[in-house]
């Protein structure tokens, strides 16, 4: 990639006193670069595309949007076609059993999006006549819409100039104007800056060309300055001290989470499962059988309660990180004739890859059965 010809230099000392042409430069070097340098992706219209008219089906944006909260685009990718042979339509997903919605976004994690998917597809289809509302403000009103996802539907679906604001977006601008702020208090102060540099021309591929961006050469680790189409701007690049930005608020510490899981056996290699209670973390999902989830620092002692007599083996333990803790679970096993006291369902072998299971969930049944998960 070759650095691209702009006029920015000088751009955020002007901004304020005569902030239009440079605001304009820097769209202008922004979108010229993503011309070039668009990442294909399969919710996405191209620039060539999009500048002729074409726009995206605003239900593809939406869901590739909430699939792509905390989520990577490659692990996205796959759900992303599942989901559309599914439910090619809004109309589709509104119809669609919340389970079978569970099941098919397993392992994606951050199970309230599932949840929310399905309530917002049912506003939209009953309130809107299946048909998305067209501004940041009325999309934010809908379930699991929040101001990031309405702004990036609002822009790229529908052509509405709105700042969106991600994570990558966020670092970009923060570098460019050496934000002291930590983050999170920052937020207000990057969206005013980056408010007057959106243009009323293409606001949705500057949206996406500042995501591609961040994601590629603005990176959190050694970003290619070097091929930014925006770097003459760039107050961090001028100092070299790019990496510093954004700067963070220190974190706590997560704390420690501990429990135990049971795996149920029935003899053969059936799992006994129940469901989550729907609200919550992990609210609505199938899962082991096990105890709450305990922030005492002393660990399990002995056996945990088990859940009856029975011959209980303790067969190795997972942990798992959530957004605001770490989950240490012991795995404990038995065999049973029968049924547990407890509500719940047999899952054998060939059913237990299409249940809804979180990750933690799999990992630990997979402590007790390696095979289970193996493809
Ligand atoms: Fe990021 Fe470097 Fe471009 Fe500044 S010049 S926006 S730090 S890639």
């Amino acid at each position: 990639m070759a650095t691209p010809a702009n006029p920015l230099s000088d751009i955020h000392s002007a901004i304020g006193a005569d902030e239009k042409p440079h605001a304009d430069a820097f769209a202008a070097a922004l979108l010229a670069w993503y011309d070039r340098h668009a990442r294909k992706l399969p919710w996405r219209i191209p620039p060539k595309q999009s500048k002729s008219g074409v726009r995206p089906d605003p239900y593809r944006v939406w869901l590739s949007e909430i699939m792509l909260q905390q989520t990577q685009v490659a692990t996205v990718r796959d759900y992303y076609e599942k989901f559309l042979d599914n439910w090619p339509s809004v109309e589709a997903l509104a119809a669609a059993e919340t389970e079978d919605v569970m099941k098919a976004w397993a392992g994606l994690g951050y199970y309230s999006r599932a949840r929310n998917l399905n309530k917002c597809a049912d506003e939209v289809a009953s309130q809107h006549g299946s048909r998305f509302p067209k501004t940041a403000d009325e999309l934010r009103q809908l379930p699991g819409i929040g101001d990031y996802t309405a702004a990036a539907i609002a822009a790229i679906a529908f052509g509405e100039p709105v700042a969106v604001v991600d994570g990558n977006v966020e670092r970009i601008i923060a570098r460019q104007y050496r934000i002291e702020t930590p983050l999170p208090a920052a937020k207000a102060e990057i969206r005013q800056l980056l408010t007057p540099l959106v243009p009323n021309e293409r606001p949705g591929d500057f949206a996406q060309a500042m995501m591609d961006l961040g994601a590629t050469l603005c990176s959190p680790k050694k970003p290619a300055c070097s091929l930014c189409p925006v770097s003459e701007g760039c107050q961090a690049f001028k100092a070299g001290d790019a990496e510093r930005f954004p700067r963070k608020a220190a974190k706590a510490e997560k704390p420690v989470r501990q429990g135990a899981v049971f795996v149920i056996r029935n003899g053969k290699d059936a799992v006994w499962l129940v469901k989550r209670p729907d609200s919550g973390l992990l609210g609505g999902m199938s899962a082991l059988p096990g105890t709450d989830w305990s922030a005492r620092k002393d660990g399990l002692t002995g056996e945990p309660a088990l859940p009856f007599e029975g011959d209980w083996r303790k067969v190795g333990g997972v942990r798992h990180t959530f957004t605001h803790f770490h989950l240490q679970l012991e795995v404990w096993e038995t065999d049973m004739t029968g049924a547990p006291p407890f509500k719940g369902w047999w899952s054998a072998p060939e059913t237990l890859q299409t249940e809804a299971l979180p990750t933690v969930m799999k990992k630990a049944i997979a402590a007790a059965l390696p095979e289970a998960f193996r493809k």
